[in-house]
């Protein structure tokens, strides 16, 4: 590591010190480390699939047996995926009241796995880790959708109201989900410290969080590898991975 990142790193752990509502936003950075691929990353195997709108996935069987399919492939990817130093320095922060949780566009629930209580990680692109019906909203756990995927080659049937079922994630051409939102921006107005880790930022309308951050007085700091569009306002920008960066938080 370079002097100038080493020295980006004492201050924001200077300004970590100083602060006192940290709200964390984090993207697919923090989970890399975790083996959790980034599906935006030159290389992904993801780059190769166009996504599945959702209007695709509600109007077609075909779309619905694919979408299962990749998930399926994707999960024996990531399925020994754990927490990192970069979600556990998070869930210190939160644990020791120092963060009121945290904003995440990551859809692997490895900030629940690091000790968050649900409540306390908001998620705006959903959860992969299970799937709901869109009809009655029931939720249904993955490892009885595989096999009964595999078994059969049909998308699953909401065993309660026989409506489509689908990963509890955002896909494409869906609404966000109003819940999150809100809460998320709640947080947003309450942070004097905005700390984005790992994100790139690009992903609208996620990435305005950051903006209202910023214009609601917070000092908005940027912690990720790559350059991004809103490191020209923040008050400090930390090129680097999540993990070496913020290790001495985590427990
Ligand atoms: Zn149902």
């Amino acid at each position: 590591m370079d002097d100038e990142t080493q020295d980006a790193i004492e201050e924001l752990h200077a300004m970590l010190d100083r602060a006192r509502v940290i709200v964390p936003f984090t993207g697919a950075g923090i989970s890399t480390e975790s083996g959790v691929p980034d599906f935006r990353s030159p290389g992904s195997p993801w780059m190769r699939n166009k996504p599945i709108p959702f209007d695709a996935f509600l109007a077609s069987r075909e779309a619905r047996v694919e979408a299962w399919r990749r998930k399926f492939a994707m999960d024996d990817h990531y399925r020994d995926a754990r927490p990192n130093r970069g979600h556990r320095a998070l869930a210190t922060l939160v644990a020791e009241g120092r963060s009121p949780g945290v904003i995440t566009q990551n859809i692997d629930g490895l900030h629940q796995a690091s000790g968050i209580a649900g409540s306390g990680v908001i998620e705006l692109h959903g959860n992969g880790t299970y799937a709901t019906c869109l009809t009655c909203g029931w939720r249904h756990e993955l490892a009885a959708i595989r096999a009964q995927f595999e078994a059969s080659g049909e998308p699953a049937a909401c065993t309660m109201c026989g409506g489509i079922v689908k990963t509890a994630t955002i896909s494409f051409g869906q609404q966000m989900p109003q819940q999150p939102m809100l809460r998320a921006h709640e947080l947003t107005m309450s942070a004097d410290l905005y700390l984005v880790a790992g994100s790139s930022l690009v992903v609208f309308p996620a990435a305005t969080f950051p903006v209202i951050a910023k214009r609601n007085g917070a000092k908005l700091v940027i912690l990720n590898r790559e350059p991004t569009d809103l490191d020209a306002i923040a008050d400090l920008v930390v090129r680097s991975e999540i993990g070496p960066a913020l290790a001495r938080l985590a427990n």
